[in-house]
Order: C-alpha cells, then sequence, then structure tokens
C-alpha cells in the first residue's frame, strides 16, 4: 500500500517538474497557461479548467486557457467582475475557494456556469507581488469532496501560472523597450532597418509598391541654441506625437536620429507618399504655435523614394530619400522632395 502511495507521489512530482520545465523554457504564455490547466486537472482528476488573467484597472478577466468546455461556455473570454459574485469573493478573500455543490453556495449565480452544468469547483488565485493577477479554475460536472492534497497541488501550479504570467509580462516590456526611442516613444533606428528589410522582402515577394520618408526639422541647432536643449526635447516629443497621429496602423515612423525621423509607407505609391508629406508638413507648420510654445514657426523637410521605382535595394533607398531630403533643403527649406524630381533635373 505505501509503495503504491509512494509511486503516485513520484509520478505527481514529475508531472510538476515536467511543467517547470515549461514555464522556465516557453516564451508563449498561452501555451504554458494551456500545459498548466491540463497538469491541474490530471492531478485532481477534474474534468474541465480556465485559466483568466485578471485586469485590475478595468475590473475584467480574459480566458487564457480552458478545456473540457462546451463552445457557448468560451464563447465569452472576457467578463466583469460581478459584485458578490465567485471571482469577486476570490478576489476580496485573497485564497482559494473549494466548492463540493455549487447549489448550496448562495453566490454561485453566474447563469452561464450552471447552464453549463458545473457542480463543483475549485478556484485559486494567481498571485504576483501580493496582487492577483489571475485565477486557476479546475471544474467538474458532479458533486464531489475535494481533498487538502488537490489544494496543495494547485497552489503549486499556481505559482508556475503566476511566474509565467510574469516572465512573459517582462519579457514583452523588453522587447518593448529594445525597439523603442526612449524620448519619443518611436521605435528606433535599429527596428526601422528590421522593418525595412521585411518590408522589402513583402513587396519584392508580393509584387507591392511601398515608400519611405525622411524628415528633418529646420533650423533645429538653432532653436535648442536659442531656448535650451530640454526644449528641444520637448518639441521632438510634441512632433512625434504628430507623425503617430498622421499614419496608419501598417505604417512605420521611427526616430532615425537626433531630429530625424523615418516613415515606412506600405502599399503606398509615391503620389501618395507626396501628398501625405505635404500633409504631414503643413500640419507641423499649423502646430508651430503649440509645437513651440508660442516661440515662433517650426517646419520640416521631407525627401522621398519608393520602391521599385526608385531603388530595388535597401540601403540605397534610404540614400534616395537622404538625397531627397538633402534638396528640400539646399531649395529653401520647409518643402517634400520625391528622389525622382533629382534625376529629372540631371
Ligand atoms: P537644417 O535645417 O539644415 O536641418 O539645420 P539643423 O540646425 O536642423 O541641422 P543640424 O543637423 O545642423 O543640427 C541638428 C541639431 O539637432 C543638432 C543637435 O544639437 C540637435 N539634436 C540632435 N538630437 C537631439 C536631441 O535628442 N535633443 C535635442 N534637444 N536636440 C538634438
Ligand atoms: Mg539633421
Ligand atoms: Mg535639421
Amino acid at each position: 500500500m505505501e509503495k503504491h502511495s509512494n509511486d503516485a507521489n513520484v509520478k505527481e512530482l514529475l508531472d510538476l517538474l515536467q511543467v517547470a520545465r515549461l514555464v522556465v523554457s516557453t516564451l508563449n504564455l498561452d501555451q504554458v497557461l494551456e500545459a498548466i490547466l491540463k497538469s491541474a486537472m490530471k492531478l485532481t482528476k477534474t474534468s474541465a479548467g480556465s485559466i483568466a488573467l485578471y485586469n485590475k484597472s478595468r475590473q475584467e478577466l480574459e480566458m487564457h486557457a480552458h478545456r473540457g468546455f462546451s463552445k457557448d461556455f468560451i464563447g465569452n473570454t472576457k467578463w466583469k467582475v460581478r459584485q458578490g459574485g465567485l471571482t469577486d469573493m476570490i478576489l476580496k478573500s485573497d485564497k482559494p475557494v473549494v466548492i463540493s455543490d455549487v447549489a448550496k453556495k448562495e453566490f454561485f449565480t453566474n447563469p452561464v456556469a450552471i447552464s453549463e452544468g458545473i457542480k463543483s469547483v475549485i478556484c485559486v488565485p494567481l498571485v504576483s507581488k501580493d496582487e492577483i493577477i489571475g485565477i486557476l479554475y479546475v471544474d467538474d460536472f458532479t458533486t464531489r469532496r475535494f481533498g487538502k492534497k488537490d489544494l496543495e497541488l494547485l497552489s503549486i501550479l499556481s505559482s508556475f501560472a503566476a511566474m509565467s504570467i510574469d516572465h512573459a509580462r517582462l519579457h514583452a516590456r523588453t522587447s518593448k523597450l529594445a525597439v523603442t526611442d526612449g524620448l519619443t516613444g518611436l521605435f528606433n533606428h535599429r527596428y526601422m532597418q528590421q522593418q525595412l528589410s521585411r518590408e522589402f522582402c513583402r513587396a519584392a515577394r508580393y509584387k507591392e509598391t511601398f515608400s519611405v520618408m525622411m524628415i528633418d526639422i529646420d533650423n533645429f541647432k538653432k532653436i535648442n541654441d536659442t531656448y535650451g536643449h530640454t526644449f528641444g526635447d520637448r518639441v521632438l516629443e510634441k512632433l512625434a506625437e504628430i507623425l503617430k497621429s498622421s499614419i496608419r496602423a501598417s505604417d512605420t515612423a521611427a526616430r532615425y536620429g537626433g531630429e530625424e525621423f523615418a516613415i515606412i509607407l506600405p502599399k503606398v505609391e509615391s503620389a501618395q507618399a507626396l501628398a501625405l508629406a505635404n500633409r504631414i508638413r503643413k500640419h507641423i507648420k499649423d502646430k508651430s504655435a503649440t509645437l513651440m510654445k508660442g516661440k515662433g514657426n517650426l517646419t520640416v523637410s521631407i525627401g522621398l523614394a519608393n520602391y521599385p521605382k526608385d531603388s530595388q535595394k535597401k540601403m540605397e533607398l534610404m540614400k534616395q530619400a537622404d538625397k531627397a531630403l538633402y534638396e528640400a533643403k539646399s531649395r529653401g527649406k520647409d518643402q517634400a522632395v520625391e528622389y525622382r524630381e533629382l534625376l529629372e533635373i540631371a
């Protein structure tokens, strides 16, 4: 008898170890949560379950893993915390809730869960740095008694789940930082280069066009020299906001250098790109009073190049946009110039 129970313990430990390995080796959060849920159901011998992440500011839960439920039940992937309901109770008590027979609990009122036929459930909060970040639920369609051991095993698995969520969030934050310019929040030069390579591949493969735009602030040195570097920084921040609001979600705007910005415009022909460049240029000029806090005009010069019309090589295309920008400067600034115009002159 003892040998039998020892064997069972070893098997459970091996199961937990397998999940732990996945937690540290996989970055796909939902995949890890699914494995944790599968293991939780196996160890507690339950026939359904789910893991939901809790958004405190929105008072909302979002399902990230589920097993054993009907389509109707999993149709609602997000739900609000209902005052006096089961979830509300878990969030308030900060402790696991064990229900052997839902009919005996007045707070078990969720109509979707009742019509699904859930009769017993254990809910364990996922806690990170003293905050509840999610809930692990294991459910059964019959009334039943759960043992102390069920709770112990679920407590280990819920720690794994909380760790995975932390891990995934940290990774998302650091990945974002690695591609973001600290001052403006736009993408940085490195990301711009990567995106440009991706756009070249995409456009070549689908035989599509795209345009690139280089934007440089006019006389920025003078602005810095007159009003100070900190004032200059604020101007850069506000200008970046204008750029972000001027483009579509599929476009990429980046801070290319100090006071130079670049935009990639997928599927955009040169005529459309020129029109957008002039809209951006005029918009910045119109917003000068806000951008410069009433201290004069702010203008930009813009250079444009198009794939495949101007070039089919990555580095060459950016150089062409840069040459067009240089031409805009030498023509007196506050204007947008296409690379093609340079060839017409020559
Ligand atoms: P042009 O019209 O020909 O573009 O002249 P410009 O003065 O704008 O150009 P230039 O390249 O000579 O000077 C750019 C200035 O941008 C110089 C530098 O001090 C400033 N700059 C670069 N990065 C930053 C930054 O992060 N913050 C601030 N405040 N200034 C910066
Ligand atoms: Mg410059
Ligand atoms: Mg400049």
